[in-house]
């Protein structure tokens, strides 16, 4: 048997027995042991480590790592983390992206039907039908067409919307009309009814979602954040809301999470605040993956594909 993984950063015993169990069940080959009660020797051993959130200092105590393999999709705490520069593979996986695709068409939807309109009419006993808009008269915008935003944009299409997607470099996906590079931007957002935050937060992306690129929104659109906090600068958020230029914000994600008690978000009308839950990593999907990655590495001994240090993701 080749040396053994380390699983490193499971938030408390329940899910340490939990991503153990399916992680061992997924590569039976393989044996798979939480850090913390390695020994010396399978530490200094250890080429390989699959981490959620792991304490740097965990991984600086594992010299002979050749790799990381994160649970998540979103790596922006990993990156510059380590006290070595190992590469960092991110999670893609299948069943993540048809769940982020299914929300991001779910809230769609509660946009073009009116529901935040709706809810806030029988609060108070309004009986007043909103104007129908079809979808194929709705253009959704997508930031970012990486694993997740492709995945959106196809069920986005099949359901008859149309869909403007941008991206750093330039990319052809079917049915959709996609732009690339920053000076794109501005058109783009001219065209949005609902605009789709799936970038990942990287030093380029933070505050990308700011006074001005909500002001080159089309007046009356709504927002969907389901990519990270610090993308979005939430003070221009709340004046575009308070303005009424911007109609609604979808949050699934915050600069602080849990998001505290005192944030204005909270009670905002225009706000509706999710718990980070449009693409949560489904443990035995993911595990299948790692298991894929890590059997390919002892086939190959080439490390899969990661994260790009200077980009960021
Ligand atoms: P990905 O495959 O790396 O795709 C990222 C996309 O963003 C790519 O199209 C990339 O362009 C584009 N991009 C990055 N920087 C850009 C920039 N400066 N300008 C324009 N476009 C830029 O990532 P993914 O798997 O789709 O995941 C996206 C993010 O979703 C993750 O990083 C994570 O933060 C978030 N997420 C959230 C949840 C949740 O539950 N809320 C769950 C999973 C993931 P190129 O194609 O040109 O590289």
């Amino acid at each position: 048997m080749a040396e053994a993984i380390a699983l490193v950063g499971c938030k408390g015993p329940d899910q340490e027995a939990e991503y153990l169990r399916i992680l061992s069940a997924a590569m039976p080959e393989e044996q798979v042991i939480p850090f913390r009660v390695m020994d010396d020797a399978a530490r200094a051993a250890a080429r390989v480590a699959v981490v959620a959130n792991p304490d740097p200092a965990e991984v600086a105590a594992l010299p002979g790592l050749v790799w990381v393999q994160s649970l998540w999709a979103g790596v922006e705490k990993l990156v510059g983390a380590f006290d070595r520069p190992l590469p960092i593979v991110r999670l893609v996986d299948r069943e993540m992206a048809r769940t982020m695709a299914e929300a991001v068409l779910a809230w769609t939807y509660y946009l073009q039907r009116d529901m935040p309109a709706y809810a806030r009419q029988q609060r108070d006993r309004v009986w007043r039908p909103q104007a129908y808009r079809k979808p194929s008269d709705m253009i959704v915008g997508l930031l970012g067409l990486g694993a997740l935003g492709a995945a959106a944009a196809d069920r986005l299409t099949g359901a008859g919307f149309r869909v403007v997607g941008w991206s750093r470099s330039p990319k052809v996906l079917p049915g959709i009309d996609a732009v690339s590079g920053a000076d794109t931007l501005p058109a783009m957002l001219g065209r949005c009814d609902i605009l789709v935050c799936l970038v990942p937060l990287t030093p380029e992306t933070r505050g990308l979602v700011n006074a001005e690129t909500l002001a080159a929104l089309k007046p009356g659109a709504a927002l969907i954040n389901f990519a990270r906090g610090p993308i979005v600068v939430t003070a221009d958020l709340i004046a575009a809301l308070d303005s009424g230029h911007l109609t609604h914000a979808v949050l699934d994600v915050f600069e602080v999470e849990p998001l505290p008690g005192d944030s204005p978000l909270w009670s905002h009308p225009g706000v509706t605040v999710l718990p980070h839950i449009s693409g949560p990593t489904d443990m035995d999907s993911a595990a299948a993956t790692v298991a894929e990655n890590l059997r390919a590495f002892r086939r190959t001994g080439q490390v899969p594909d990661g994260v790009d240090a200077a980009r960021g993701y």
